[in-house]
């Protein structure tokens, strides 16, 4: 799902695409890892493989050495997933300068299933560069209070 530069952002942040996440896209480097998580999830949402895999640690968990098949198991991800939302819930320093946390929910469903997920990412600066190094999943509040279901019993 390729995104048009009047397109409000899929981050969600209500701006166009083009005073949003493409600035980061097209090379300016974000200065806070908040503003990180929202590129990624636009990249993500828009099929940009290429910004995914430039923003992810050499070093991290995630970080995958065949680049071609990594590519396109993020296209294939992007593909079938709608993406519902992003919402920012928490952020940290680390346990120096150049390390951040950032916790955040995303909405998504992939097949008519609902595939949320609540992370807690860690962020490493690295030569100046924020990059996405790991996370955690969290379980998710809604989960706890039985709103997963809460469709079905309408
Ligand atoms: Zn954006």
């Amino acid at each position: 799902m390729k995104i048009l530069p009047n397109e409000p952002c899929r981050c969600g942040s209500g701006v166009k695409y083009k005073k949003c996440c493409r600035i980061f896209h097209g090379g300016t480097e974000p200065q806070k890892p908040e503003d990180l998580v929202k590129a990624r999830y636009c990249a993500y949402a828009s099929g940009n493989a290429q910004y995914i895999v430039h923003t992810t640690h050499p070093k991290g968990a995630h970080f995958q050495s065949d680049m071609d098949r990594w590519k396109s198991e993020i296209l294939r991800f992007s593909k079938v997933t709608e993406f519902l939302g992003l919402e920012i819930q928490n952020s940290e320093s680390g346990s120096n300068d150049d390390e951040f946390w950032v916790t955040f929910h995303v909405e998504l469903q992939q097949f008519d299933k609902d595939a949320s997920f609540t992370e807690r990412s860690r962020f490493r600066r690295e030569e100046g560069r924020w990059l996405y190094y790991d996370g955690e999943l969290l379980k998710d509040a809604s989960e706890e209070k039985g709103e997963a279901n809460a469709e079905s019993s309408v």
